[in-house]
């Protein structure tokens, strides 16, 4: 059943998701744009800042207004399944733009980059012989945390650019400064690109059947012929299932979940609802969420923020983590551990995951805690190429994915997934491959708004060879 549709069956190790008693304390004011909720007054990073605030009210609470884009229950469903991921019975896919564009949610774009990721799933599964937990950086995934406020070309100094939920890319002063009212764009594209993504992944497209059809299209090119035996061991158990008469239900369609780092908490606050099962608060805008490498303090306002919702929650460990800052972390997010509450998305760089990775692995596991180990290969290997483009070498990524392999090895812990910049395009945004995209070619296709991505063909090659990882 593993192998069929990716959809993790729950094994009787976990129970059933059990609601906590009130730790979290909540007053329970009900301001109109807070939805129920109120919060204490942190310090928050990486936030805008916004010129006119009777415009940001009214997009709060116009967002405070609107329906959930996600249902508490299916959050559940992903902390149960990311319970399996920590302790090696699933693994953990997850993957989509470093930044989506409103301009970029179109049919076409959404539909290339779930089939990118139901491909690489399919070849993941195969990997792993577990089910593969498929969640997307996607539908949310409109707010960027920047190292400059601002941004210099020529004699010209703007504002950043911090995601269409804030401003425009494009350089002018007109387009770069933060308008409120794209909170609330950000939730309606959100809510199409997800309405789109549930068509998509239950309505017949994500078929294995076909998914596997176009993996052995990608692997007819010659340049992937080294891939050749691993689609070819896939081919043979497609045949032996379809000998045996399989044709069920798990095989037509998927779960899709969906994710993006809760960093704009103008609009993560409104989209926080009680919900009606459990009484408890859930952050709406996504089934999962994450606090990133910049936003991670203690004492801020997004650790406070993930620490009361009740959605599984990830955070970004990067080179200067420090192992009992990670044990406070957990003591914040996850007091009560319980399995698939708390990810940590580790994103070293390949020359540190080795060094870097193991006291963190280990400290960990020794406090007893389950986390769910996540590998993101892409922020830590991030460089500006000498035609001037921020890339990254796709060897450097395969690199660090094998240092996260090996380090977890060596202590006999649990790779629970990973974390991947990607688009469904034929962008050339990454530099190598079994393509072979060098510097010259960066310009061709350089679409992102934010951070480079793995292109459909880089993707699933990084899929193929992870798979290997998994296997050996
Ligand atoms: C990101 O995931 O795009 C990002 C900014 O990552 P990090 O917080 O790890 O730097
Ligand atoms: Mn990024």
């Amino acid at each position: 059943a593993s192998w069929a549709g990716g959809r993790p069956t729950r094994t009787s190790t976990y129970p059933e998701p059990v609601s906590t008693t009130s730790r979290l304390d909540l007053p329970a004011v009900n301001t109109p744009s807070s939805g129920a909720l109120s919060w204490p007054d942190l310090p928050a990073a990486q936030q805008p800042n916004w010129p006119d605030a009777v415009a940001l009210e009214r997009a709060r609470a116009e967002l405070a207004a609107s329906p959930p884009l996600v249902f508490a229950g299916e959050c559940d469903v992903l902390r149960q399944n990311l319970a399996a991921a920590a302790q090696g019975e699933a693994f953990l896919l997850q993957g989509g733009d470093c930044a989506e564009m409103f301009s970029a949610a179109t049919a076409d774009n959404i539909r290339d980059r779930v089939k990118t990721i139901l491909q690489m799933a399919a070849v993941l599964t195969y990997g792993a012989s577990t089910p593969v937990i498929k969640l997307g950086r996607i539908a949310g995934q409109y707010a960027k945390p920047r190292s400059k406020d601002l941004e210099v070309r020529g004699d010209v100094t703007l504002p950043a650019y911090r995601g269409d939920m804030v401003n425009d890319f494009a350089f002018t002063e007109e387009s770069r400064r933060p308008d409120p009212q794209r909170l609330v764009r950000a939730y309606h594209t959100s809510a199409a690109t997800l309405n789109l993504v549930r068509a998509f992944t239950t309505g017949g497209f994500a078929d294995l059947r076909h998914v596997h059809e176009w993996n052995r299209g990608f692997i007819a090119n010659g340049a992937y012929a080294r891939y050749e035996s691993t689609a070819q061991d896939i081919d043979r158990a497609m045949k032996f299932m379809a000998a045996c008469g399989v044709d069920f239900d798990a095989l037509r369609t998927v779960e899709f979940f969906a994710s993006h780092e809760a960093l704009l908490l103008d609009y993560e606050k409104p989209l926080t609802r009680i919900d009606s099962r459990t009484g408890l608060p859930y952050a709406v805008s996504g089934h999962f969420v994450w606090v990133g490498e910049r936003t991670r303090q203690l004492d801020g306002a997004h650790v406070d923020f993930v620490s009361r919702i009740q959605n599984p929650i990830g955070v970004k460990l990067g080179p200067t983590a420090d192992p009992d800052e990670v044990l406070r972390l957990i003591d914040r997010l996850d007091p009560e551990r319980r399995p698939g509450r708390l990810t940590f998305i580790a994103r070293m760089g390949a020359p540190r995951v080795r060094e870097k990775l193991p006291a963190l692995v280990e400290r960990v596991d020794r406090s007893g805690a389950k986390v769910v180990w996540v590998c993101d290969p892409m922020h830590g290997n991030t460089f500006e190429s000498t035609t001037g483009y921020k890339t990254r070498e796709f060897d450097d990524i395969i690199d660090e994915v094998r240092g996260f392999f090996e380090v977890h090895e060596a202590l006999g812990t649990v790779p629970g997934g990973i974390h991947v910049e990607l688009t469904g395009n034929d962008v050339t945004e990454c530099l190598g491959g079994s393509e072979k995209i060098l510097d010259a070619d960066l310009e061709k296709h350089y679409e992102t708004a934010c951070d480079p991505r793995l292109n459909h063909q880089q993707s699933l090659e990084l899929a193929f060879l992870v798979a290997e990882m998994l296997r050996s």
